[in-house]
């Protein structure tokens, strides 16, 4: 299950943290520094349909230019296939990581084992049952270990009803795992979380620093995995345990840019 946020904050009480100050606090942090980016509400603003998502004008540059600059790495952690992720053009030296974790690009996936292929099957036909009741605009989307209800398009009552109805059947199948998005329900049959990715990827590159940053529930999994001296930062209003905020995408490329100037400075002076 998805950990739920320790502190809430949201609405009129929300503070957002000024781009470039909070671009200066990360190029200050000892480095090596790790930076973990979700894609959709962070690199890319959410559109109705996933599909049609695109990255912000200049990201897919800015991050290209600081993932190769010295004691960084960068990191595209989402819940989107590997194959998906692709589709956005990041640039090269970027580490990608699919699925809540489980698929990377520099490694080849395990397949699943007949006990998860079992399930995984369960769970599409439970998935494909709520997405007709939920009626025009549902759909479900298939990954390698995972299927997703999405209800976005879907009459609001109805893709209520759909996703927690949803969440109680599938609740009955053994060693399955459930994360609740933005307009998502999310069915694993074999458990994944952002917050593990995370893990891996900061002990990979021995970072002193690492960032997170990260617009939804389930982003909540990789801020709880960041030590006292890392910083984790939520996009938009919602509730989260992030200490630190940007208010959309485009705060979020300012931040970027930032960092990458900030880190170029240091190298050439
Ligand atoms: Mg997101």
């Amino acid at each position: 299950m998805t950990t739920p946020p320790r502190q809430s904050a949201s609405g009129d009480d929300v503070r957002f943290d000024d781009p470039i100050e909070l671009a200066a606090i990360v190029a200050a942090a000892p480095r090596p520094l790790l930076i973990g980016l979700d894609i959709d509400g962070v690199l890319a603003p959410i559109v109705a349909h996933a599909d049609d998502s695109r990255l912000l004008d200049g990201v897919a540059d800015t991050v290209g230019r600081l993932a190769n600059r010295y004691g960084v790495a960068v990191a595209a952690v989402s819940g989107r296939s590997l194959s998906s992720i692709r589709s956005f053009g990041l640039p090269d030296g970027l580490r990608l990581v699919g699925g809540h974790g489980l698929e990377r690009n520099d490694r080849p996936t395990t397949p699943l084992d007949e006990e998860e292929a079992e399930r995984l099957v369960d769970l599409h036909r439970l998935a494909t049952a709520a997405a007709a009741r939920a009626g025009d605009g549902a759909w479900v989307e298939e990954k390698a270990a995972s299927v997703v209800l999405h209800v976005r398009e879907a009459e609001p009552h109805r893709a209520d009803d759909a996703i927690r109805e949803l969440d109680e059947s599938s609740a009955g199948v053994s060693g399955a795992e459930r994360k609740h998005g933005s307009a998502v329900l999310e069915l694993f049959a074999r458990a994944a979380s952002k917050g593990t990715a995370m893990r891996e990827l900061i002990d990979e590159a021995r970072a002193a620093t690492a960032v997170f940053v990260g617009d939804d529930v389930t982003d909540e999994e990789a801020f709880a995995e960041l030590g006292p001296a890392d910083l984790a930062i939520k996009v938009g209003t919602a509730a989260s345990i992030a200490g630190h905020r940007l208010r959309d995408p485009d705060a979020v490329l300012a931040w970027l840019r930032a960092l990458d100037g900030h880190v170029a400075d240091q190298r050439s002076g």
